[in-house]
């Protein structure tokens, strides 16, 4: 099978690796990829949120099988023009992708489906958003409707900030959800679907804050782990049984099938698990974790996805082992991050990442080729460093040992990724 890639973070290097260890795989391409995924596949200067583009790269390419990565291009339709080319696509369509496009949409289909999630209420004006915080109460978890990447976002115990973030998100035209706040540690589940069936993945964790002991502004992302050992056994099939099949049920049923990944964001609360978000896609950086821990070949998951074949796939295998990743951000991030320094020592972070004990890997997310062809920074999250051990602190020492070999000036990362649960610090 001849595979093509859509995006240029690390979610896309890690599925690429993914597709690339696949013997069904003979070729991955990307579109447009970054420097690090150029190392393992065939990367194409196009637009990733051009569907013309990547339909016209598929059909050239003769790719069998389309992988989209980020939300910008489901959102726009990517995965609508792919499949209209007669191309085994794995990505719903704009119309399903709404579950992550339109906070609102997601909590209708969610009180439809009788989901678990936050009480909520959709304000238009300040005037509704004063009232739904103060019946709420503080906590306040204020979110801008649409796409910002993870960080529209604000939890805060300051009325005024709550107030504050609300109207910029209404004085750029947007809608303001306002929530009830879940309290509880917070659990990433993937669950790939054709549109009927769902085959989850292993859960992970992830660490949403920018600095140790979540002090700080939400990013997108500063590093990831899993297994959770701290989870109840039968977790996996609680979220199956209580979310995904229902929310998959619920769309097929609206005439609106959502077929690809259902990244579904839970809080453990004293009330059971409650969804805090739906992604229509991988989430980065968990996907990093999940994916260096399956065995069963990618491409075929995948592809079975895109086919309406998900019924009859055998059951997946996982390795035993713990993986830990570890984002490397660049000096300024989030607020305003500085793009264009040097990063060098990547050679001495050279691990195969196929087993414990074979060394950390680096997946490259904003990186490009300076003028000298030497690599400098482009982005917010740079890269991470992502390290199987035997158990979580194997791979945390392996992982924070392969992050201490790289430098970018200014740059900064957490030192407490995987630190709670392995010190047996989360419960439920
Ligand atoms: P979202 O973009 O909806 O995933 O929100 C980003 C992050 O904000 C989540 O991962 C949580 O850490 C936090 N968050 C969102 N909604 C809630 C909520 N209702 N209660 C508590 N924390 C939340």
């Amino acid at each position: 099978m001849k595979t093509l890639v859509v995006g240029t973070g690390a979610r896309e290097h890690a599925i690429v690796r993914g597709l690339a260890a696949d013997p069904q795989v003979e070729a991955v391409l990307a579109a447009p990829g970054n420097p690090g995924i150029a190392q393992i596949a065939d990367c194409r200067p196009v637009d990733a949120n051009d569907g013309d583009a990547v339909a016209a790269l598929a059909q050239e390419a003769g790719a069998d099988l389309v992988v989209i990565g980020p939300e910008a291009p489901l959102v726009a339709g990517v995965a609508d023009a792919v499949r209209a080319a007669g191309i085994d696509t794995f990505g719903p369509s704009a119309e399903a992708a709404r579950l992550e496009g339109s906070k609102s949409f997601a909590k209708d289909v969610m009180n439809a489906a009788n989901v678990p999630t936050a009480g909520a209420h959709t304000c238009t004006d300040l005037d509704a958003v004063a009232a739904a915080l103060d019946a709420f109460g503080a906590p306040h978890v204020v979110k801008d409707d649409g796409l910002a990447a993870g960080k529209g976002v604000v939890v805060t115990d300051e009325r005024d900030e709550a107030l504050a973030h609300a109207k910029a998100c209404l004085d750029a035209g947007s809608t303001v959800v306002i929530e009830e706040y879940l309290d509880g540690p917070e659990v990433s589940l993937f669950c790939i679907t054709d549109g009927t069936s769902v085959v989850p993945l292993q859960p992970a964790q992830d660490f949403k804050r920018v600095g140790d002991d979540d002090a700080g502004p939400n990013t997108g992302g500063m590093g990831a782990y899993s297994p959770l050992e701290w989870a109840p056994h039968d977790l996996v099939d609680e979220i199956v049984r209580s979310v995904a099949q229902p929310t998959i049920d619920e769309m097929a049923q609206r005439g609106i099938p959502f077929a690809g990944v259902l990244y579904v964001g839970l809080a453990l609360t004293s009330k059971g698990p409650k969804v805090v978000e739906f992604n229509a896609r991988f989430g980065d950086p968990e996907t990093q974790v999940v994916l260096a821990r399956l065995v069963t070949p990618l491409g075929q998951l995948l592809r079975a996805a895109a086919r309406g074949e998900l019924a009859d796939f055998p059951a997946l295998e996982w390795r035993d082992e713990s993986a830990v990743t570890v984002v490397v951000a660049s000096d300024g991030y989030p607020a305003q991050p500085k793009t264009g320094d040097p990063i060098s020592g990547l050679e001495d972070v050279d691990g195969d990442g196929s087993r414990a004990g074979g060394g950390a890997y680096v997946l490259h997310a904003g990186t490009k080729a300076g003028d000298d062809g030497t690599l400098v920074s482009s982005g917010g999250r740079v890269l991470s460093v992502v390290a199987l051990g035997a158990d979580l602190g194997e791979a945390r020492e392996v992982a924070y040992a392969g992050v201490e070999k790289i430098d970018l000036p200014g740059s900064h990362h957490r030192s407490d990724i995987a630190l709670k649960a392995l010190r047996g610090e989360i419960t439920v």
